[in-house]
């Protein structure tokens, strides 16, 4: 084997958007790179699903590409970690490997009535305290419900034992090992609503509540696992695959947030902020969630998850919507045009509201509009509302963890490219921003855990000690004025909350 400056680990980063294959060297940069985009299909309202076949067929693909890159990148590649999109549902027959249904992705919303009437029938309590998560059609359950009940044949077939689940995770971890293993990790099964976070288990009450058959779960393991052998067939060269974790959960360790009460939030089509807990199972009293952050040498680590489901989005949504410019980063010159918003505000709830609202019913709004606006206020008010938006989901983990007064927030994501929102977060958050040098945050955060158990690296003090910070950003307004400034978003979003009151 080569030495360790010239080692290198394979990171499998299959998203919502593409499916990506990243090399890195023990020091966090980049060697290579491979992507495929990924189409989403849309085949009633509120339902969002993708081919199962075409996410392995990418992600092979970029996999078998991105060794390829050099002649000595397969001869020096050591290891693989995964991370994916998390909750995206898949059934497949145990024996053909083939899927039973398209995979149902993380947005879809087809569950909503169901999860309604689990709240009525009063399951949300039981629902949180096991899960520490919201009877939301988001997460796995409700969709494997929907499989089971919805297209023929399956429920049979599943209580029959012939048909396996599985996130995205689970289901390459199977394809990649020839249907030798079937897996998942405590980071990944935390988002399914079956898992019982307390003791890392599937749970039979919430199995029954559900009606989905043991029989069809992958098994949890740590982070850091032995996940099984990627054949030489496949990808040139027979390769261990040594780490597997949710994406968000992925960028927590990426951004090296290993104490209790560190936050990183990633600013991508949508924004998620995760504060570490340590080893404390807290509930949040304001509808955030609380999740596995990772699982190593059998210890839980939980963290406070707050989810926003539009933030690089309304960019785009400026770009190709209002067609305001051609370019995400041309809005950086047009907000700062103007010295301020003049009480405009953009409440980007384009596809609804998530954390700390979840109502998804509610749409957008921009408010405070005079005969003197401009666009620049326009795109000025949709990249204040990246700090407004974090700001409400500090608020909420300040307020279900006192223990921890946190200073700092690590960024990562394509947003934090721009300064201005970076300042603004300084400002109205009143707290510092670091952005790091690897920005690719969630794959390293696969790749490190990967070389964890590769043995490249000895544990996470190797990895915090590679976290390098590329900028800072200090709050450069008082705290009285950040509070005025974050009263207007208040307000905006108090009346539109009147305004779509269901
Ligand atoms: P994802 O991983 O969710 O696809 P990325 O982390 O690649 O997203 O970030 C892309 C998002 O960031 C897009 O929604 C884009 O509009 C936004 N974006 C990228 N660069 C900038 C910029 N300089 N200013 C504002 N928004 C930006």
């Amino acid at each position: 084997m080569s030495n360790k400056e010239q080692t290198l680990i394979l990171a499998i980063d299959q998203g919502t958007t593409s499916s990506r294959a990243i090399l890195f060297d023990t020091a966090g940069n980049i060697t290579a790179v491979r992507q495929q985009e990924l189409g989403l299909t849309y085949p009633h309202s509120g339902w969002v699903e993708q081919d199962p076949e075409k996410i392995w067929q990418d992600t092979l693909k970029v996999c078998q590409d991105v060794l390829q890159d050099t002649p000595s990148a397969l001869e020096q590649t050591v290891a693989i970690g995964i991370t994916n999109q998390r909750e995206t549902t898949i059934v497949w027959d145990k024996l053909t490997g083939k899927a039973v249904y398209n995979a149902i992705v993380w947005q879809d919303r087809r569950t909503a009535d169901y999860c309604k009437a689990l709240v009525k029938q009063g399951h949300a309590s039981q629902v949180q305290e096991k899960t520490g998560l919201l009877s939301e059609p988001y997460f796995s359950a409700t969709k494997i419900a929907w499989i089971l009940d919805n297209v023929e044949g399956v429920r049979q077939r599943a209580e029959a034992g012939e048909l396996l689940f599985g996130t995205i995770d689970s289901f390459l971890l199977w394809r990649l090992t020839e249907g030798k293993v079937h897996a998942t990790d405590a980071s990944n099964a935390s988002r399914s609503l079956l898992l019982n976070i307390a003791t890392g288990q599937w749970d039979e009450d919430l199995l029954a509540l559900f009606n989905i058959p043991q029989s069809m779960l992958p098994e949890v393991r740590d982070n850091v696992s032995d996940f099984g052998t990627v054949n030489k067939s496949l990808l040139g060269k027979s390769l261990p695959i040594n780490a597997m974790i949710g994406d968000q959960q992925a960028a927590l360790v990426g951004q090296a947030c290993f104490e209790p009460g560190m936050i990183k939030s990633t600013y991508g089509t949508g924004c998620f902020m995760l504060m570490n807990l340590g080893d404390q199972q807290l509930a949040s009293a304001h509808r955030l969630v609380t999740t596995i952050a990772y699982r190593l040498n059998g210890k839980t680590t939980y963290a406070f998850e707050g989810s926003i489901f539009v933030a690089g989005a309304a960019i785009q949504w400026l770009r190709d919507g209002l067609a305001m410019f051609e370019h995400a980063s041309e809005s950086e010159a047009m907000a700062l045009s103007i010295d301020s918003n003049d009480g405009v505000y953009f409440v980007p709830a384009l596809t609804g509201l998530g954390a700390p609202y979840w109502r998804p019913d509610v749409r957008g709004a921009i408010v405070g509009l005079g005969r003197d606006s401009t666009s620049a206020h326009i795109a000025r008010a949709a990249l204040e509302a990246q700090a407004y938006q974090t700001r409400d989901l500090l608020e909420a983990m300040n307020a279900d963890n006192q223990d921890d007064k946190l200073s700092v927030i690590r960024a990562d994501g394509g947003l934090v490219a721009n300064k201005m929102v970076c300042q603004f977060l300084a400002d109205i958050l009143q707290v510092k921003i670091e952005v790091p040098a690897v920005t690719e945050a969630t794959a390293w955060g696969a790749a490190s855990l990967a070389g964890i158990g590769a043995g490249v690296f000895d544990g996470v003090e190797d990895i915090a000690g590679i976290w390098a910070k590329q900028y800072e950003y200090q709050a450069a307004i008082s705290a009285s004025d950040a509070d005025v400034l974050y009263a207007g978003w208040q307000r905006a979003i108090d009346g539109l909350l009147k305004m779509s009151a269901s």
